[in-house]
């Protein structure tokens, strides 16, 4: 499975992911005009290579840039409760995320097949996704979410992992936010991940068969790559993982 990050971070996120002639977003959170730039550098063709885009939850930085989907016609996937919040998408190309026995159903869509699961986090109805294609490989993608519960571990599970590490959190302490901030940042059901959350879910993840994780969505403020690869690295190393031996990580 190709996997590009084309933005990541609290100015923007957004994921293309493809296998065989299928290509997803998984959000469009830079304005429309630098996707097209991001898509163009990689040999993306907008109009061709992507099948959807799937929205995690409403905040801006994920999904400012969705008129990229209505000019080029793309159908996008959100839940009911973040399509409350999302506007500027044509009635036709929206598509909820609906529930059976309150889990979300599969989406399929050419050689990927794209499962939604719930986080944690201040909007009405956040999601991450899993997405398996014919090959046998399964990513997930986990942006914004408090804390990871074990319904969102076992949904997780696979090969390729792009996810949330979002704070240190003694920078979180000691730096520039206000109590408020601290407080909803660190909230576990309306927050982001810490590096040691993170780094705590992918000691429970990986397994050594050379998985590859991207770390994304790192706070400028309170957060540096080397700390976030660092709680990863170290957390994997207590199970005797060592990095671009038995996995590849990647902070972005
Ligand atoms: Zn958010
Ligand atoms: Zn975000």
């Amino acid at each position: 499975m190709k996997v590009e990050i084309l933005a990541t971070g609290s100015d923007g996120n957004c994921i293309f992911l493809q296998s065989g002639s299928t290509g997803i977003l998984i959000d469009a959170g830079k304005w429309k005009r630098d996707l097209e730039k991001k898509l163009l550098a990689r040999g993306i063709n907008a109009a061709t290579d992507i099948q959807a885009v799937f929205i995690t939850h409403s905040h801006s930085d994920h999904v400012k840039g969705l008129t990229l989907a209505s000019k080029y016609r793309m159908p996008v996937y959100a839940t009911h409760g973040e399509w409350q919040k999302i506007s500027g998408v044509d009635g036709e190309l929206r598509q909820v995320l609906e529930t059976t026995y309150s889990k979300y159903d599969t989406i399929e869509l050419g050689s990927l097949c794209v499962h939604p699961f719930q986080t944690h986090h201040n909007t009405l109805e956040p999601v991450g996704y899993a997405v398996e294609d014919d090959s046998g490989n399964r990513a997930c993608v986990v942006f914004d979410t408090g804390h990871i519960d074990s319904d969102m571990l076992e949904m997780m599970e696979g090969n390729i992992y792009i996810i949330e590490a979002n704070h240190d959190l003694d920078m979180l302490e000691n730096g520039p936010y206000d109590a408020y901030l601290k407080d909803r940042i660190t909230d576990p059901h309306r927050g982001h991940l810490s590096n040691d959350q993170t780094a705590a879910a992918l000691q429970e993840l990986i397994k050594g068969k050379g998985e590859r994780i991207y770390l994304t969505h790192l706070s400028s403020n309170n957060n540096t790559p080397e700390l976030a690869s660092q709680a990863v690295r170290m957390a994997l190393f207590e199970k005797k993982l060592i990095n671009k031996r038995d996995y590849h990580l990647e902070v972005v």
